[in-house]
């Protein structure tokens, strides 16, 4: 079957079509822009050149419109009509607590997803638009929700809860919910598969290091504990967010800096993580590893911070899991920022953890990165969550 996987934001729009049988993606683009002047579209098919037009998108509506002529185009195109797409995948980021599994997408689900739109104002509302689009264009086609929040679900009461006043949690459902989980599930898995050990038997901590980054502990593949929160916001610095502050810094910073509760919270989600502390050099770690290697000091400052974090939340899962047995590291920096690996390994002596530098320079592939006496396995295995997404929608349909 061929999935269309869609992860659809609030003037942006991914899409990957997957062939199912042969997990081949067989095109793929991003449209960009939707809404504001000067939307593009950009389509790539998996054996032609990659194209990008610039063109109105007065809403999502018309940007699935484009990627579906874009699939179906005679010269172009990798279907020859809308019937050979036998289902769509739709990326969710939250689905609340009624949400532990992905599910065939009706009137009644889109209800339930609205009303998680409270605890994620800037992510769900987008995602549900897409839906609708392409509901409204492929009205015959079945559609699934792979939800952000899902795989997290399994995580005990003691990991969830906040130390707040119980009855917040009771009234406004505020609690921890965590997000990437798509990815988290789909490289536990994975690292399980590629080891030939059974993921039943493992405890696992995945390290997402992208431009958002959070950390799980994966026992007996189910999670146990991750480090972002009711937010993204939580849990380890990122490209731009802050990760974990004390929460009094929120009305001492709104005192000093005369700004009210929302200027506070743009500070803390855009100005902050590695950007903001290596003093406005980036947000991205090539930069910032570039930056390192010329003695830079914000860089160092802030690599040497990022990565003391990771470390710390690594203990605190090993803690929380009586062990680990393999430690996986995954997305943009996971996957190809060697010197940040390195840096968080040499934290991990007590795991007896021996890292093979010639392994760890590798990108891009499933590697482990330890020596064959290292007492914990710790592998590299490139994320996919529009793959992982593209399963989900098969096995629902
Ligand atoms: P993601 O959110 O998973 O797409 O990750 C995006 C981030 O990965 C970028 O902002 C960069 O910080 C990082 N990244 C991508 N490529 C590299 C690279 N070659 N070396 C270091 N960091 C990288």
């Amino acid at each position: 079957m061929k999935v269309l996987v869609i992860n659809c934001g609030s003037s942006s729009l991914k899409f990957q079509l997957i062939d199912s049988e042969t997990e081949r993606c067989l095109a793929k683009g991003l449209c960009e822009r939707i809404g504001i002047d000067g939307s593009m579209i950009t389509y790539s098919p998996a054996d032609g050149e990659k194209e990008k037009t610039v063109t109105p998108m007065p809403d999502h509506t018309e940007a699935i419109r484009l990627v579906l002529e874009a699939l179906t185009n005679p010269g172009t195109g990798v279907v020859s009509s809308l019937e050979e797409i036998g289902a769509v995948g739709h990326r969710v980021v939250h689905g609340g607590e009624r949400f532990a599994k992905s599910v065939v997408i009706d009137d009644e689900v889109l209800a339930a997803v609205e009303e998680c739109n409270d605890l994620a104002p800037l992510h769900n509302p987008a995602n549900l638009i897409g839906i609708d689009a392409c509901r409204k264009l492929m009205p015959d086609t079945p559609m699934v929700g792979v939800f952000d929040t899902a795989f997290h679900q399994t995580m005990p009461e003691e990991a969830y809860l906040y130390g707040l006043p119980y009855e917040y949690y009771q009234k406004y459902k505020i609690r921890r919910y965590g997000f990437h989980g798509t990815s988290h599930s789909y490289v536990s898995g994975r690292a399980a598969e590629v080891l030939g050990k059974s993921y039943e038997n493992l405890r696992i901590i995945v390290c997402h290091l992208g431009n958002g980054a959070s950390v799980s502990a994966v026992k007996n593949g189910r999670c146990v504990d991750t480090s972002m929160g009711l937010t993204p916001l939580e849990g380890l610095m990122m490209g731009t967010r802050s990760g974990d502050i004390d929460p009094a810094i929120i009305e001492f910073l709104a005192h000093k800096e005369n700004k009210d509760i929302e200027g506070i919270l743009t500070v803390l989600n855009k100005k902050s993580g590695v950007l903001g502390l290596s003093d406005n050099l980036s947000s991205d770690f090539r930069d910032l590893e570039a930056g390192y290697d010329r003695g830079d000091e914000n860089a160092i400052r802030t690599l040497k911070a990022f990565c003391y974090r990771v470390a710390k939340y690594i203990g605190a899962y090993t803690a929380a899991m009586n062990g680990v047995d393999v430690i996986c590291f995954t997305a943009g920096v996971g996957e190809n920022a060697p010197l940040v690996r390195s840096f968080v390994c040499e934290y991990l002596g007590y795991l007896g953890v021996r890292l093979d530098e010639e392994e760890n320079q590798k990108r891009g592939e499933d590697t482990v990165i330890t020596t064959p006496d290292s007492k914990t396995t710790v592998m590299v295995i490139p994320t996919n969550e529009e793959l992982a997404i593209a399963r989900e929608t098969v096995r629902l349909v």
